[in-house]
Formats: C-alpha cells, structure tokens, sequence
C-alpha cells in the first residue's frame, strides 16, 4: 500500500544534531524549506498497488535524489554513493544520520516505474508554476529552441549493428535457456559472446564477407525460433528478426531450370540490401526508438529535445515552462502547436513567442494566432541573405501584392499586383481550397515584371495561386528581412541557445542514459525541474543577499 512520508522530525538530522554545521544561506536549507514540501507525493499514488508494494524509500526522498542527479550529472551508482555521505544531500531531504542510503537499483526502478506515467510532469508542473508565482515572473514573452539528444549507443555501422544484435539475443537466450544457446552457438560461424566487444572493422572487404556471415546467422536464429511457443516473445528476437528484414533479403534459389525454387534453411540465398528497408529503420539493437537523421554535418541517432524558458527582460529570473521530447526527426514546427497547446493547460501561455526559423512558417504563425498567440522569427524556407532579398530582380512573392485580410473569417483578398493591376477576378478552387485570382494576360504579357512574379501567365488569363499561409510565410519573410526594430526584437531568441546549452551539458540532457524513448523523455523532464529548481534557489540567495544590502544601506 502507498506509504507517505512520515512527516515526523527525527533528532537525528544533521541540522538537529550540530545546527552550525552548514551556513543558514546554503541550497539545502531552502531546497528543504521551500522545494522539498513542494513534492506533492498523491501525484505518484496511483503507481503503487493498492494493498502490496509500497514504496520501500520515501517517495519525496527518491524524487528529491533524481532532481540532485540532474542538479550534478551524476549516475545512478554516484546517487547511491552521494548520499551517504553528502550532509547537504540529507539536510535538504531531512533524512537522520544513518539513513541516507538507497540502493541505485531502487532508485532505478523508481524511474521506470515513473517513466512511463505522466507524474514527473505534474510535478514540473506544480514546480514551476509556484515558483514563476513566487517570484512574480512574467510569461508574456517566452522563447524555444530544439537540440539534439545522441541516443545511449554511438550509430552503428552495419558490421556493428549485426554483431551487437546477435550478440544481446544470444546473451538473452544463454540467460534464459542455457542449454538452447549451447545446442545453437556451435552452427554459428562465430562465438558472439566470448570474442572481444569490437564493433567496427576497418578493412572493408573484411567488413562485407563478415556481414554476410552474420546475415546467415541471423537468418539461421531467426528460423531456428520464430516458431518457439517462448523464445519468439523475447524482445531481444524480435529485435533479431526486424534488423534482420530490414537489412537482409531472401532471394528465392533457383533450380537447374533456372526456376525459382523454395528455399532450404540450411542453404539460404542471403543478401544484404543496398538501403535498409522498413516505417522505422532500427539503428541500435539498444535504443529501437533512436531514429537516426541529419543535420548539415552532423549525424545523429537519438532523439529531439525542446525546452521553451520565459524572456521577459524585466524578469529577475528565468524559468522553463516546457519540455518534451521527441523522434529526431520531428519537425520543430510540428511541435510549436503541440508546446503551445500544454502552456494553455498549464497556465503559463505566451502574449509572444520566439521562435527561429525551423518553429515560424505561414502554418504555425495562423495556428498560433488562433490561440492567441503571437509567434515571432524569421519564416522558414527563405534564404536570410539581405543581399538576396535587396536585390533589384529578387523573385516577387505573395507578399509584394497588395492583399486584404478579411477581418470574420480571415480569408486572404488580392487588391493589386505589384504592376497595380487589379485582379479581373478571384475565386477558391473546390479541390483545394486555394485562393485563385486572375489577370489580364495581355497586361501580364507586356509587364516588365513578369519574368519574377508568381502568377502563371497562361493564354487566356494570368492566374495567382496562393494560400493564407503562403502569404503569412512571405509577409513574415519581408518583415523580418526589411525591419531593423523587428529583428532586434526577434534578437531575444538567442538566448534560448544558451538554455539548451545549459539543459544539454549542465544538467546531462545532451546523451541520453536510457534505451527507451520514455525513459530519454524522463531524463529531459528532470533536467528541466533540475534547471528550474537551481534558478529557484540562486534567486531566493539573491534575494536574501539584495535585502541584507538594503538593510545596512539604510542602517
Ligand atoms: S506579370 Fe501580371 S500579375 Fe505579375 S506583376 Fe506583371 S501585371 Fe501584375
């Protein structure tokens, strides 16, 4: 049964015991103030059984020790270690001398048993809003950046994947059903388990025999147990038989006739596809969620992070109201509607949002303006060269008609084109719902600006074809790209690069430690509350120094 903290003071506390021994403005003694009873333990109930089980560690002490992990970057074995002798640590958890132990593999299954439920997010929630109140912070203005989190193993070459495949199934398999795996690794061309954990191989013509070695292999694995009543539960075979299907094909054999014939097991025809193939290419047998995907240079498996922090200058201090994480290759400007959706929940909405070019297009911006919101950046898609857009024979867009907003129902109207010709005509096209307005051919034929306008000069008539958000996305561009104020304002976006520098190597978001994607997402969530309570408690110190400044100025 759930067991909450006994609220009860033990003598034992270091603070009990010898009440000098850390000064009054030390973190542990307003973490333990102010954060600790913050930790609202109900949030977590529903995850115990209702008579059995209960949590055999404080639930505020366990909370309190992954926040420290991600306050210093430390493992689970350095929590464990810590804790024991850390005097701060046990001050700020009111835990007595003698107590501060926890085993890492309790705190462990803590997190997995949280990893999955939405209680570390309520209580980033919670946090955060007491402490945006607390401090009289001002949401108005917010700004987000996305970073990359590098999935827990390095990108494997195919040589590395193959091997490292077989070898977790076959380190399973030994595991459970000691006497399969001797009767299986002797028709194996290589002993996996006992030979060096070497996952690369320079010489490449090495490299490719040895591939296809280890593609019969897996194909001998896979059919020796994908009809095994237990074996083929294992993820580990599952996993097996999906790499397997998407970087191998079984080619049918052919007879003498040259005929397809079926294929023996023991003698198949093997080969290696050129691309892997498959909705979700596995790229470590550790982490099936990572998702490799590039950027410019970089080559990245693992996963997207996305941390929104307010940046009202006036603030004192900056907190993050929201962080998520999601497949690497999720588009940031898929997500922005997503973040403004959970700050509406959580009662910390933006009046304006900073975003740089990957969150801002003509979609995002009318989503966003429906919400009430007002996202601000340079639009994405468009070159940011200033000697591009000033150029005399730049392409024209959207933006460079004359064009109305209808004030009811938003709908875009074209007045005149950039020559001052009014359109002859304008309609929506019933398949796509696109705004099309026409022109004189004959007046678009003789412009001298034909050759760069968008509208289609055709042989009857010139047609414009434009969308509401097209022309968001270009009247955003020319704004960005012709105003000087505009783009000092947009400048406090910036500042969001030196958040994510400081989620991704302060608090330990930059590798992930989980195979997971929950357990990735957790790791992020703790290293935002991490940030946050950090923020929190320099500020309070702040403030505590500030008023005894004041006082003695005044005395
Ligand atoms: S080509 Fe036609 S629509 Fe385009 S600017 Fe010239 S007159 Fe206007």
């Amino acid at each position: 049964m759930f067991k909450k903290t006994n609220p009860q003071l033990s003598l034992f506390q270091p603070k009990v015991m010898f009440p000098e021994i850390l000064p009054d403005g030390d973190w542990s003694n307003i973490y333990r103030e102010k954060i600790y009873p913050l930790i609202n333990e109900d949030i977590f109930k529903h995850l115990y059984h209702e008579t059995d089980g209960a949590p055999n560690k404080s639930v505020r002490v366990q909370v309190s020790l992954l926040i420290f992990m991600g306050l210093e970057t430390y493992n689970w074995r350095e929590a464990e270690f810590q804790f024991l002798r850390r005097i701060d640590w046990m001050n700020a958890t009111y835990t007595p001398f003698g107590e501060a132990n926890i085993d890492h593999t309790t705190l462990f299954k803590f997190f997995q048993r949280i990893k999955t439920d939405d209680a570390a997010y309520k209580l980033f929630k919670n946090l955060t809003q007491t402490f945006i109140l607390e401090c009289g912070v001002s949401v108005r203005k917010q700004r987000v950046d996305s970073f990359f989190m590098y999935g827990w193993l390095e990108r494997l070459s195919r040589y590395g994947l193959l091997k490292e495949t077989i070898r977790g199934f076959l380190q399973n398999l030994r595991k459970q059903k000691p006497g399969l795996y001797e009767q299986t690794k002797s028709d194996l061309s290589r002993d996996y388990i006992e030979s060096g954990f070497d996952l690369t191989e320079k010489d490449k013509k090495k490299a490719n025999r040895k591939i296809l070695e280890m593609a019969r292999d897996m194909y001998l694995l896979k059919s020796a147990f994908e009809n095994h009543s237990q074996v083929k539960h294992y993820i580990s075979f599952q996993t097996l038989a999906q790499v397997f299907e998407q970087q191998c094909i079984v080619k049918p054999k052919k007879d003498q006739k040259g005929e397809d014939k079926e294929i023996i097991c023991d003698s198949p025809n093997i080969e290696i596809r050129e691309k892997p193939e498959g909705d979700k290419i596995i790229s470590t047998p550790h982490n099936t969620d990572a998702e490799y995907t590039r950027k410019r240079d970089q080559k990245i498996v693992g996963h997207k992070g996305f941390v929104t922090e307010t940046c009202e200058p006036e603030n004192s201090v900056q907190f993050i109201t929201d962080a998520n994480l999601e497949k690497a290759s999720h588009p940031d400007a898929v997500e922005i509607s997503r973040i403004e959706e959970r700050l509406e929940e959580n009662d910390t909405k933006p009046e304006k949002f900073y975003g740089d070019a990957g969150f801002v297009n003509g979609e995002s911006i009318l989503e966003s303006e429906e919400k009430g919101i007002s996202l601000e950046g340079p639009s994405s898609g468009r070159a940011q060269s200033f000697e591009q857009f000033e150029k005399k024979d730049r392409p024209l867009d959207i933006a460079d008609f004359k064009v109305e907003i209808k004030d009811n129902s938003k709908e875009l109207v074209v007045i005149s084109c950039p020559n001052k010709q009014t359109p002859s005509s304008q309609s929506r096209s019933k398949k796509t719902g696109k705004l099309l307005a026409h022109f004189d051919n004959k007046a678009c034929q003789q412009c001298k600006l034909n050759s760069r306008c968008p509208a289609k000069v055709g042989k009857r008539v010139s047609t414009l074809t434009v969308t509401e958000e097209q022309y968001a996305g270009a009247a955003r561009h020319h704004k960005y790209m012709g105003n000087t104020e505009y783009r000092k304002e947009c400048g406090i976006r910036a500042g969001a690069e030196s958040l994510v520098n400081e989620i991704a190597h302060g608090h330990g978001a930059r590798k992930s430690r989980h195979r997971s994607e929950e357990g990735s997402r957790l790791q992020l969530l703790f290293a935002a509350i991490s940030c946050n309570v950090k923020r929190y408690i320099r500020h309070t110190v702040e403030c505590v120094q500030n008023q005894g400044n004041f006082i003695e100025a005044e005395v």
